[in-house]
């Protein structure tokens, strides 16, 4: 009896913390967004799996420093951003900070993460493509990620929205594919171009045939319906040999590279001259 009120007292506690913790990431995350700065975007190669694949593309990864918080992982910013409606704001200041990024990007495409809270906002798809448009980007430089959460959603708008987004010139990407309930046949509903098999999975297939053999099946599914493939995650040699083998178009994870600012990935940028 003890041991269980205990238990409640301490779970009790750890609800109060969370709750203040999100208090203060909403007050300083509010802040940020008005005074401008501590948020940034870090890039991760995204690297293919065969020479033939294509270039190297980079996903960007939102990054925050508060000055009062310090650094905040985008696992809990993020999540507070969607609890109160701040991710709107902030996908807004997020993507601005992409497009100017992608000029020292040189022609590199960027796979954007979009969480639901953004896509459920009507119009959501038209002021993107007016932003990056105003840049003078390409929209098919930019993918834009989704989780599966959409499918929980099961919500009009966000279809509408993946649509007006896949018509404008955007590409789009099922991210964390195999945590969720998206199915295959979600995939082929939506004008999905590829998917993101979910880290979980890449892990899995040194484990043994098991796992293996689902990698084996998504990609072997993903393949018949023209969708490009990327695996995340990847932390080894081993397991980049094995997707390669089961046939991953794109190959992405800190074995290839850890999220760094833009210009880290500059390439063959020319050395000053002196005078
Ligand atoms: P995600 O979209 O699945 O992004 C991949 C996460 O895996 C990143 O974490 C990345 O740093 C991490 N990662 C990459 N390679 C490896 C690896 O080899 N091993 C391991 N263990 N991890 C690896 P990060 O940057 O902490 O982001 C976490 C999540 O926050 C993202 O997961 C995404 O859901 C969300 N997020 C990040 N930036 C944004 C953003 O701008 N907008 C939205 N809506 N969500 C974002
Ligand atoms: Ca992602
Ligand atoms: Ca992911
Ligand atoms: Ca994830």
């Amino acid at each position: 009896k003890l041991r269980e009120t205990l238990e409640v007292v301490r779970y009790d506690k750890r609800m109060e913390t969370e709750d203040i913790d999100h208090k203060r990431i909403e007050r300083e995350l509010r802040r940020a967004l008005i005074e401008g700065h501590g948020l940034e975007v870090h890039y991760q190669p995204i690297v293919p799996a065969n020479p033939g694949a294509g270039p190297t593309r980079y996903e960007a990864l939102a990054r925050w420093t508060s000055p009062e918080l310090g650094k905040v992982s985008p696992e809990r910013f993020i999540k507070v951003a969607e609890a109160t409606g701040l991710i709107l704001p902030l996908g807004w200041k997020l993507l601005d900070l992409v497009c100017a990024d992608m000029c020292l990007l040189d022609k590199a495409r960027v796979s954007i993460n979009v969480s639901p809270t953004q896509l459920m906002s009507r119009g959501f798809a038209e002021k993107f493509t007016a932003i990056v448009l105003s840049h003078g980007i390409a929209p098919w430089r930019i993918e834009v990620e989704v989780t599966e959460q959409i499918v929980v959603r099961d919500d009009a708008t966000i279809e509408q929205e993946l649509i007006a987004l896949s018509h404008n010139g955007f590409t789009l990407a099922l991210d964390d594919f195999g945590t969720g309930f998206a199915s295959i046949g979600y995939l082929t509903q939506m004008p999905f171009d590829g998917l993101k098999i979910d880290r979980s999975f890449v892990r899995s297939i040194e484990d043994g045939q098991q796992g293996m053999r689902m990698v084996r099946s998504i990609v072997g599914l993903a393949r018949a319906m023209d969708l490009s493939i990327v695996a995340e995650g990847v932390e080894n040699e081993a397991e980049a040999v094995l997707l390669r083998r089961i046939g991953a178009d794109y190959l992405q994870g800190y074995y290839f590279g850890r999220p760094a600012p833009a210009s880290a990935w500059v390439k063959d940028s020319p050395t000053p001259k002196g005078p």
